[in-house]
């Protein structure tokens, strides 16, 4: 995810990030000033709890981390050591535990410390919650109360950073925003888990040490959304990958095909594009490869579907588009590549500003081709070899 000075932000995500982060102080100052001392058993479990939670983060960090350089966020194991907390210690150790979450951002030096304060914040109200519903003072085991407040701990955290990022990016994907259906089922996995640790440490605190494989394991499960992702996305544009294009455009078709409605495929190819890398870099050739990736996503519905079909060519299904609407989208395609105009640098590091690039466009529908994938994109490469013989910048239909 991008950077997120905290200064760049919109005046709302400003202000809410800032109420987040003050209401959530108050009550860790409350709760510390209003709860009476605990007593050595309460130590001697918050320290099994922690320092189990605190060795499997660094062992994580340092094998995961560290070795092959990926950053990655243990938010799994926050909220499995949490919901256990939640319900074996009293609140005032409950909340020293979060110091957790905050402690990591700063050992790990991420280089957006409001983004995580701000997470943590959200934590935090969500524990806060989650431990009004369980019971304050001596939270004892009843089902309902112990599902409730593991769903009220993963609802809250979810919402308030939801309700954020919503703020920071009022045109953000929902995926982006509230997570994929695998975020939830690994945040409940963490939950549930957390919550029989904490009762299991309620009548022996050494068990927490038992649970630390499974603490590694839900951080290394809490990795699989990113994995996913990047094998799904082209690292230089973010669009799917020509492997998961083609996975997802079957399917599409398929499910047109059914329901009887007419798709396209639109294939495009930038021109010229060779010229880019050898005037001006190919890093610069790059910048332009992203800048086409953000340019179609924007020009597209939500339900088409936009790919890197590999070099400097690109894929189009539009799932539910006559040749009208076909039409309009890679002609609003060629303009909007005409008129793109892409800051970068030159080989000498130079600030430049790209402009005046075409692109080809050849169009296939299943109105003409059927709905067999690989029909329609021999159609739409025909369609596409003739836009170039024709002098470039140009739409075809096959
Ligand atoms: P045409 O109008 O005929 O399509 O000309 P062209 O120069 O675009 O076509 P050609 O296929 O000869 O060249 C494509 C170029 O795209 C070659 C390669 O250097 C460049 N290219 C392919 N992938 C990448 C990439 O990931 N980054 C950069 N910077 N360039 C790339
Ligand atoms: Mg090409
Ligand atoms: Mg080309």
């Amino acid at each position: 995810m991008a950077p997120w000075p905290l200064w760049r932000l919109r005046a709302p995500a400003l202000v809410y990030v800032l109420l987040t982060q003050a209401v959530a102080f108050g009550l860790v100052v409350l709760v510390l000033s209003l709860n009476s001392p605990p007593t050595l058993e309460e130590w001697f479990r918050f320290a099994m709890l922690g320092g189990t939670a605190a060795a499997v983060i660094v062992a994580t960090s340092v094998s995961i981390h560290l070795r092959s350089g990926i950053r990655r966020d243990p938010w799994t194991v926050h909220i499995a050591y949490l919901a256990a907390g939640g319900l074996a210690l009293p609140p005032n150790l409950l909340f020293l535990l979060l110091l957790g979450p905050a402690l990591h951002g700063v050992l790990e030096a991420r280089p957006d410390p409001h983004r995580w304060l701000f997470v943590t914040a959200a934590t935090t109200l969500a524990v806060f919650v989650g431990r009004s519903i369980v019971g304050w003072h001596d939270p004892a085991w009843n089902p309902l109360l112990v599902l409730l407040g593991g769903v009220a701990l993963l609802l809250v955290r979810a919402l308030v950073v939801a309700a954020g990022l919503r703020l920071r990016e009022p045109t953000a994907a929902r995926g982006d925003v509230f997570g994929e259906p695998i975020d939830v089922l690994l945040g409940a996995v963490a939950a549930s888990f957390g919550g029989v640790l904490g009762m299991a440490m309620l009548r022996e605190p050494t068990v927490a040490v038992l649970g630390g494989p499974m603490l590694a394991l839900l951080d290394l499960a809490g990795q699989l959304p990113h994995w996913r992702r990047s094998a799904q996305r082209d690292g230089k544009t973010g669009l799917a990958n020509a492997l998961h294009w083609d996975r997802v455009a079957r399917v599409e078709l398929r499910r047109a095909r059914s329901r009887q409605r007419g798709a396209a495929v639109l294939l495009l190819d930038l021109d010229h594009f060779k010229r880019v890398n050898d005037e001006v870099g190919h890093l610069a050739g790059d910048a332009v490869l992203a800048a086409i990736g953000v340019m179609l996503r924007d020009s597209v519905r939500k339900e088409d579907l936009v790919g890197r079909f590999g070099g400097e060519e690109f894929v189009v299904l539009l799932p539910n588009a006559c040749l009208e609407v076909a039409h309009a989208v890679a002609e609003r395609v060629r303009l909007s590549t005409a008129a793109l105009s892409v800051p970068t640098h030159d080989t000498l590091g130079a600030p430049r500003e790209l402009g005046g690039l075409t692109v080809s466009i050849g169009v296939a529908t299943t109105t003409r081709f059927g709905y067999e994938l690989p029909d329609l994109l021999v159609a739409a490469d025909a369609a596409l070899l003739a836009a170039k013989a024709s002098g470039r910048n140009a739409v075809m239909f096959a």
